[in-house]
């Protein structure tokens, strides 16, 4: 859209709005990282008020996604559905979130009840939304009820006013709302840049793993780029809320507006970082050049790369869409941080994408990305090896509001249904969904926008088309729940766990589903050899999670804590942690909050969050053993053709681990036999990971536990009683 026809939009749009409420509020002054203030928003009735974030609820639960956890479990019985009126949405930054002088401190953490999982879901992301919101005055934003008409929620930090406008008309896709709203609200050229919008398209109301697109105004490129809370289809409830947008303004962002305890110790701990980013990056991750990307010949490599629906782990056509491909493709050059002062600028964007298919065809546009996950899901997991695919399909799935994990996951489990004649062109409406058949992915993609034909049953994700396949098409329940690569209702996130029973683990045990930002273990459990035992797997598997939690308390990005590492890293007693990274962080929190933490009082903050989470899942119906069991595709070799492409490999297993002589064996018996002995592996994992987390045999966390960590609040004893007796 030209800026003559956006301009014709907006005046429509300021035409046809109309004011529902106005609520005027003094913004707080930040104290040291919080400004002790929640702003709740009902928008069934458009109630608005203010509430104080008391000092005990700050202990317990830090902010950012335990701040979210807190007002979700307050707000929901265990019969609330997650269109209900009574779900929320949390979005919380976080103590040390906004903060400009230590990369990654820009995050969001929002928290919803899930369509996908039926649970509770929390969702890390970029862009300025959350750091402006809390310079307007508010720790978190709280939002609950289902408006009657699409409306949009507009903060005004400077001059203390949140309102809620009715919008009936104006388009729903985010490339064009956030740069709509982000008009309709900046006063002049130059505050565009201290607004960010957050938004989700049309297939956000069709499908059930919605995106919420998070902006940031990109001064260079002179346009609002969009950075995804991508898991779990909070973008999904945000529509059936009937919100179109939420939009924050705030001039006057300063290197202080955090106000912290000790700005310099931040400074210096900044200066440390921006140093190690500018001399190793470029060795290390490569991540200002061309982002995460830089994983797919890595995994390629390592046999971790999906493909074909997890089916092999690295293809010869890999090299089309490797990171030396996609980084002649993203602008490179430019400072490409998503929130202020993140030297690590892993934000990368293709510039000037002509668009070949769909509403939007031959637009030029910025596409976001593509990160690897994105490569490796909507790529390599579907057998499409054309990085101009890869690129239109990251920028429909943005701006139509849908998660390209859960698309990518989604995709290559129909299309391998489709091959084994599950699917077929009768139910498919005449598509064919081979791998690698770009066109037809891309149509179903356009119909998931619409609402329309097979893209209907594609929205919905594993677990229900699994289901639907069972009962109406009489699939094999057996195979389909091999293949569908999904824990807990989530779609798997892009990493091959055959050969790391740790990160098995790691996907299937994580709080929310199989995402790998809860444990990434596959290298120090399978290249490195670092965690042999189920004891030094179990450990790993306790540390991680919780270690990782932190980033999501204190609105922080991950990336910076061992995407780069210091030189002598590798010398350091355990590596895999990153120690001088995690001394940064604790002088981090104690410089901001004025505390004074050290690196156990940081576990223990997320360990409280976490278990807390997990009795959440308790909560909601879900939470124990039964539902940290993984797909066997996600272990071990489900079909023949798949044994037979590493035959070696399992038949050296067979022989070693499980004891059996495989040369008497046919194909079928050596998949049964492999599969009985990792199964039990994965048993006794799972024993060993609960007793370290000091859970009971079923996964439920102990009584005890919850009075050590003083998250013993009577609900969730009531809770851990009732369940632990059954
Ligand atoms: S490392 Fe990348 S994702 Fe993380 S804050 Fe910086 S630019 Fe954003």
């Amino acid at each position: 859209m030209d800026t003559t026809d956006r301009k014709d939009s907006v005046a429509k749009i300021k035409e046809a709005h109309r004011l529902l409420k106005r609520y005027e509020y003094t913004p707080q002054k930040i104290q040291r990282g919080y400004t002790n203030k929640t702003l709740y928003i009902n928008i069934s009735d458009n109630t608005i008020k203010s509430k104080d974030v008391p000092e005990e609820i700050k202990d317990k639960f830090t902010g950012g996604k335990g701040l979210g956890l807190w007002y979700l479990w307050n707000s929901v019985t265990k019969d609330t559905k997650w269109d209900d009126p009574e779900n929320e949405i949390i979005i919380s930054p976080g103590p040390v979130g906004g903060i400009t002088q230590y990369p990654g401190a820009g995050k969001s953490l929002v928290v919803s009840l899930s369509p996908t999982t039926g649970s509770v879901m929390d969702s890390n992301v970029g862009g300025h939304f959350g750091p402006l919101m809390k310079f307007s005055g508010w720790d978190a934003l709280e939002i609950q009820g289902k408006a009657k008409e699409d409306i949009i929620i507009y903060i005004d930090g400077n001059k203390g006013i949140v309102e809620i406008y009715e919008v009936p008309i104006g388009p729903v896709n985010s490339h064009i709302l956030a740069e709509e709203v982000t008009e309709f609200f900046a006063e002049s050229e130059e505050e565009k840049r201290n607004i960010s919008v957050i938004s989700a398209g049309e297939a956000a109301e069709h499908t059930l793993f919605g995106v919420l697109n998070f902006s940031f105004y990109d001064r260079r490129k002179k346009v609002q780029r969009l950075k995804q809370a991508g898991r779990g289809g909070i973008g999904t409830v945000f529509r059936n809320k009937k919100i179109k947008a939420i939009a924050v303004k705030y001039n006057g962002v300063k290197g202080d507006s955090n106000n912290p305890a000790d700005i310099d110790t931040i400074r210096k701990l900044g200066l440390k970082l921006h140093k190690e980013i500018k001399e190793h990056d470029k060795d290390q991750c490569r991540m200002r050049e061309i982002g995460t990307a830089h994983l797919v010949e890595i995994m390629d490599d390592y046999d971790l790369l999906p493909v074909h629906n997890f089916k092999y782990g690295s293809h010869e056509e890999a090299y089309k869409i490797d990171s030396k491909v996609l980084a002649k493709k993203v602008v490179q050059g430019s400072p490409d941080g998503c929130w202020h002062g993140c030297s690590m600028s892993c934000a990368k964007a293709v510039q000037d994408y002509e668009l070949k298919t769909g509403p939007y065809k031959g637009h030029k546009v910025v596409v976001d990305g593509p990160e690897y996950e994105t490569v490796a899901g909507v790529g390599s997991n579907c057998g499409i090896f054309d990085p101009d695919y890869i690129i239109e399909c990251n920028f429909y799935c943005d701006t139509y509001g849908i998660d390209t994990i859960s698309f990518g996951t989604t995709m290559a489990f129909l299309m391998e249904c489709y091959e084994n004649n599950i699917l077929n062109k009768e139910i498919t409406g005449g598509i064919e969904l081979n791998f690698g058949n770009k066109d037809a992915a891309m149509e179903v993609l356009h119909q998931m926008a619409k609402g329309t034909g097979f893209g209907k049953i594609a929205g919905l994700g594993v677990r229900r088309i699994k289901n639907l396949l069972i009962e109406k098409y009489g699939a094999d329940p057996k195979f389909l729940n091999d293949i569908g690569m999904e824990v807990k209702g989530l779609e798997y996130s892009q990493y091959v766990s055959k050969e790391s029973l740790a990160q098995q683990g790691g996907y299937a045990l994580a709080n929310k589903g199989p995402q790998h930002d809860e444990a990434w273990l596959i290298f120090m459990d399978m290249v490195n050899n670092q965690i042999p035992t189920f004891e030094d797997k179990a450990e790993a598997l306790h540390y991680f999670p919780i270690f990782r939690t932190w980033f999501g308390l204190n609105g922080l990005c991950k990336l910076p804590w061992n995407d780069i590492e210091p030189p002598d890293n590798h010398l350091t007693d355990e590596p895999a942690k990153v120690p001088e990274h995690v001394e940064n962080y604790v002088q981090l929190f104690n410089s901001v909050t004025g505390k004074n933490i050290d690196k156990e009082e940081m576990i223990l903050q997320s360990e409280r969050v976490y278990n807390f989470q997990r009795v959440f899942n308790l909560k909601m119906g879900f939470g124990t053993r039964e539902h940290d069991i993984p797909p066997y595709r996600s272990m071990g070799p489900v079909t023949e053709e798949e044994y037979l492409s590493r035959q070696e490999r399992y038949d050296k297993q067979l022989k070693e681990l499980v004891g059996v002589n495989p040369e008497k064996m046919s194909t079928a018996e050596k998949i049964e036999a492999l599969r009985e002995y990792k199964y039990k592996q994965y048993d006794k994992l799972v024993d060993a990971v609960y007793k370290r987390r000091g859970w009971n045999k079923n996964g439920i966390p102990t009584v005890e536990l919850m009075k050590k960590l003083g998250m013993d609040f009577p609900e969730v004893i009531k809770l851990i009683e009732e369940h632990s007796s059954e």
